[in-house]
C-alpha cells in the first residue's frame, strides 16, 4: 500500500475520534501541571494508550509514559509530546481557560503542549485501529519537563534505551503562531542551542574610602561584560549566528563598601555545537584572565545551568517527512525558518543513536492571522508561546497536527 492510500486508511479513524480528542484536549488545557509535576496528564494518557492495546511504561524519569505498539516486521518510529505547562497566569478568555495554581503560582498551558499530547493521542489511537494499513513498531512518548530542559535527560537516565530498542528516527512537532492548518519543516539546525552561565568572580572587601586595600569585584566584573562582547564580534565566524547576553550583574549592598564577590549571569544561544565549544572556552578564559589581571585572591566559578542541546534536523530524515507532507497537505506544507527558541527532544534521539525531525503546526486562527497580516500588525497581534493570551485555535489546529503524525510516521511504517 502506498503511503498516501495508508495515510487514508489511518485517518479514516479521525473522525469518529474527534469530539474525544477535543474533550481532551480542553481537560487537558483546564488542568496544566508545572514541569516534573504532570501527574494527571500522564494518567489521563497512560488510560488512552493502554485502551487502545499498547504496551505501557509509566513513571519513567518521574512522570514520563512510553507506549509501544508492535505490528509485524518493519522499521520503528518513535514520535514524541511534551507534557508540561508554564508559571504563567492565563488571560485568554477562553471558557475552557486554567485557573489552576501549584502553590501561590497560576498555571497555564501557555506552550501548547496540551495541543501535543491532544495530538500523539489521536495519532496513538488511529494507529491501534487501523494495523492493516500498516506495519512495524510504533513508541509513543509523553515527556515530562521541556520547560525545565531536563524531562528528556530524566528519561533516558531512567534507562529509556531498553525500553525502546531498535528505534530507526525519532520525529516531534511544535504548535506555532502561525496559521493553524498548515505545517513546516527545516532541515539541518531548527532551533538553537541554549545555555545559562552563573559566574562568581572574587575580590577583597574594603572599606568604599580605601581602594588600595581592596580588589574591586564591581570593577572586575564590569570590564568582563565588556570584554565578553568580542565574544560574537571576533571569535565566532561572520557566517554564523550566536548570541551571548549577559543578563545579570550583581554585587555589593552600599556605596561606601567595596564588596568582596560579584555574580554574573549568562545566556548563551548558538546554532553549531562547535561554536557552543568555542563561546562556552572563550568565556572561561575571558573570565580567568580579568580576574588574574585585577589581581584576584580566589578562582573565580563557573555553574552551566537551563541547558539546552541543539535541535539539528537530519536533512535525509526531514526530506522524507517534508515529501510526505507535500503530498498530503499541499501548499499547506511549507519550508520554514531557523526559530531562536531551544528545545530538549534531540536529547532522546542523541540518546538513541538515531536521526530526527522536528517540525511546526500552525495554531493561529487563519482568519485572525491573515487580518493582521494585512494590516501589519503580525508582531503586535499574534501572541505568541509562553505569552498569557497564547490560545491555538481547536480546529484545525487538533486535525492539522493529528494528520501530521500520521503522515510523517507512515512515511516509515506505510505496508
Ligand atoms: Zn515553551
Ligand atoms: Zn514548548
Amino acid at each position: 500500500m502506498p503511503a498516501s492510500s495508508a495515510a487514508s486508511a489511518v485517518l479514516a479513524g479521525l473522525d469518529g475520534i474527534r469530539a474525544e480528542q477535543e474533550e481532551l484536549y480542553r481537560s487537558v488545557h483546564q488542568h496544566p501541571e508545572l514541569s516534573h509535576q504532570e501527574h494527571r496528564t500522564a494518567a489521563a494518557v497512560t488510560d488512552v494508550l493502554q485502551k487502545a492495546g499498547f504496551q505501557v511504561e509509566t513513571e519513567v524519569g518521574g512522570t514520563g509514559v512510553v507506549g509501544v505498539l508492535t505490528n509485524g516486521d518493519g522499521p520503528s518510529v518513535l514520535l514524541r509530546a511534551d507534557m508540561d505547562a508554564l508559571p504563567v497566569r492565563e488571560e485568554t478568555g477562553l471558557p475552557y481557560a486554567s485557573t489552576a495554581t501549584s502553590g501561590d503560582v497560576a498555571v497555564m498551558h501557555a506552550c501548547g503542549h496540551d495541543v501535543h499530547v491532544a495530538c500523539l493521542l489521536g495519532a496513538a489511537r488511529l494507529f491501534a485501529a487501523a494495523r492493516d494499513a500498516w506495519s512495524g513498531t510504533l513508541t509513543v512518548l509523553f515527556q515530562p519537563a521541556e520547560e525545565t530542559g531536563d524531562g528528556a535527560r530524566g528519561m533516558i537516565d531512567d534507562g529509556l534505551a531498553k525500553m525502546v530498542p531498535g528505534v530507526d528516527v525519532a520525529l516531534a512537532q511544535h504548535v506555532m503562531a502561525f496559521p493553524a492548518g498548515r505545517v513546516g519543516t527545516h532541515p539541518g539546525p531548527v532551533l538553537s542551542a541554549a545555555d545559562s552561565m552563573r559566574i562568581t568572580v572574587h575580590g577583597r572587601g574594603a572599606h568604599g574610602s580605601m581602594p588600595q586595600a581592596a580588589v574591586d569585584p564591581v570593577v572586575l566584573a564590569a570590564m568582563i561584560v565588556v570584554r565578553l562582547q568580542t565574544v560574537v564580534a571576533r571569535e565566532v565566524p561572520p557566517t554564523e549566528t550566536a548570541v551571548l547576553t549577559v543578563g545579570s550583574i550583581q554585587a555589593g549592598t552600599k556605596s561606601n563598601v567595596i564588596p568582596d564577590s560579584a555574580q554574573l549571569q549568562l545566556n548563551l544561544r548558538t546554532y553549531n555545537d562547535s561554536t557552543r565549544e568555542t563561546m562556552l572556552g572563550a568565556i572561561r578564559r575571558i573570565v580567568t584572565a580579568e580576574c588574574q589581571a585585577s589581581g584576584s585572591p580566589r578562582e573565580p566559578e563557573f555553574e552551566l545551568f537551563d541547558r539546552f542541546p541543539l535541535t539539528d534536523n537530519d536533512t535525509a530524515t526531514t526530506q522524507r517527512v517534508a515529501t510526505a507532507f507535500t503530498e498530503f497537505f499541499g501548499d499547506h506544507a511549507e519550508a520554514i525558518e531557523q526559530q531562536s527558541a531551544s528545545e530538549d527532544f534531540s536529547d532522546i534521539p542523541r540518546a538513541l543513536g538515531v536521526p530526527y525531525t522536528y517540525w511546526c503546526i500552525g495554531g493561529i486562527d487563519p482568519d485572525v492571522y491573515r487580518r493582521a497580516q494585512e494590516a501589519g500588525r503580525v508582531t503586535q497581534d499574534i501572541p505568541v508561546n509562553h505569552s498569557a493570551t497564547f490560545a491555538p485555535v481547536l480546529q484545525p489546529t487538533l486535525t492539522t497536527g493529528t494528520q501530521a503524525l500520521v503522515v510523517a510516521a507512515l512515511a516509515w511504517l506505510a505496508r
